[in-house]
């Protein structure tokens, strides 16, 4: 099997699996205990506490385990509203953020979706003419899972700090963490969403960074873990496992980031001295390595992705939630393409395990269907 769907999700790293295995055979106390072993289980807690902070540039008290990038995005779109004139998110944002926002809307809050342009960015005029110095909570993504744009997160932050202190910036950065430097206190990140199974962990872990003087309140009611704010038994050996999993990855960012990189401009350059037209979907020139959405023209995306599904070969139209409902991408959409161009659109998402046999195949069969389509046309 290929595997290049890796935004959708990762194989975990062997660290990551280690860690999950040991934790889970000896070290599966609960936190809470009093006795040793509970004691030694909280060790291991907040161990993974400050392996994350620090991956981050964060403090330690200020990570919350949750339960993956949904929930963290939830919390953040239900908890840090109060007290704030309005909520401004993108319409490029997932789903986690979207829905929720879409809830805050339909209860009467008010709640602004800035647009994108046709690169999938978010332009600072729009967020600048939201701005009228009343507290607000903004939550813009800081790389897109469909097309890879990365948004100038430091700059929107700084000027949502500047019209009014007491306002929040959150990131759902689940597609950032772990594949590019991050440091929440240079970039002025009041709040960012990150999830373990996006950068090699397991699935359903993931946790929510707060900035110790941002207002916010308890998600999860309950026995009072995570200092009464997310109540629930941590699930210890995931934490652990998503801290030496973040771990890992950062220690070897810059060579992981080559690595991919390279596999990305491989695949480019396969596909067009093989006489393939395709458009980017995204910006070019600012685009999380390995994301990468084009269009063929001429060629039915879904139908691509079932061929090479036939082949083993794992790649998405749209994103993964997508692909289910048949529904058109709502960020291709909300980049203003026409049916024509979204139809006939795939992504691919390399990670760390991708090898240059597994981009030769690819575009190996991408020219096959490229070949039968035009036929069949002819
Ligand atoms: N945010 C983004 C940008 C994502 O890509 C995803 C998952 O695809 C999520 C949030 C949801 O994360 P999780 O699958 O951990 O709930």
């Amino acid at each position: 099997m290929i595997y290049l769907d890796n935004a959708a999700t990762t194989a975990m790293s062997e660290v990551a699996l280690n860690a999950l295995i040991e934790i889970s055979t000896n070290v599966y106390g609960n936190p809470s205990s009093v006795y040793g072993f509970g004691r030694k289980t909280k060790k291991i807690l907040e161990e993974a506490r400050k392996i994350i902070a620090g991956c981050i540039g964060a403090e330690p008290e200020e990570i919350y385990f949750t339960s993956c990038g949904t929930e963290s995005d939830n919390w953040v779109m239900s908890k840090a509203i109060d007290g704030k004139e309005k909520i401004i998110t993108s319409s490029m944002e997932h789903h986690a953020i979207l829905h929720p926002a879409e809830l805050q809307q339909t209860n009467g809050r008010n709640v602004i979706f800035l647009p994108v342009d046709d690169k999938c960015i978010v332009r600072e005029s729009s967020l600048v003419d939201e701005l009228q110095g009343t507290p607000v909570l903004v939550s813009v993504m800081l790389q897109n899972n469909e097309t890879g744009a990365i948004q100038n997160i430091e700059s929107m932050a700084k000027l949502v700090h500047e019209d009014n202190p007491d306002s929040i910036f959150h990131t759902d950065a689940v597609q950032a963490v772990g594949h590019i430097k991050i440091d929440v206190k240079e970039m002025g990140i009041d709040m960012l969403s990150a999830s373990a199974h996006k950068f090699n962990g397991p699935k359903g872990i993931g946790f929510l960074y707060v900035n110790k003087n941002c207002s916010f309140t308890p998600y999860v009611l309950g026995g009072g873990q995570e200092k009464g704010m997310r109540s629930g038994t941590e699930n210890v050996a995931g934490i652990y496992s998503m801290a030496k999993a973040l771990e890992d990855n950062v220690e070897q960012i810059d060579e992981l980031h080559k690595h991919i990189s390279n596999l990305d401009k491989m695949f480019l350059e396969l596909l067009t001295s093989e006489g393939i037209k395709y458009v980017i979907n995204g910006d070019s020139g600012n685009r999380a390595a390995g994301i990468l959405n084009i269009s063929i023209p001429g060629i039915d995306g879904e139908g691509l992705l079932n061929m090479l599904d036939m082949h083993d070969v794992c790649i998405s139209v749209g994103s993964a939630c997508n692909s289910k409902s048949q529904d058109r991408s709502h960020v291709l959409k909300a980049m203003g393409f026409d049916d024509d161009r979204i139809d006939s659109s795939v992504r691919i998402s390399i990670g760390r395990y991708n090898t240059e046999e597994d981009i030769r195949t690819l575009v190996k069969w991408i020219v096959n269907y490229h070949k039968i389509t035009i036929l069949v046309e002819a």
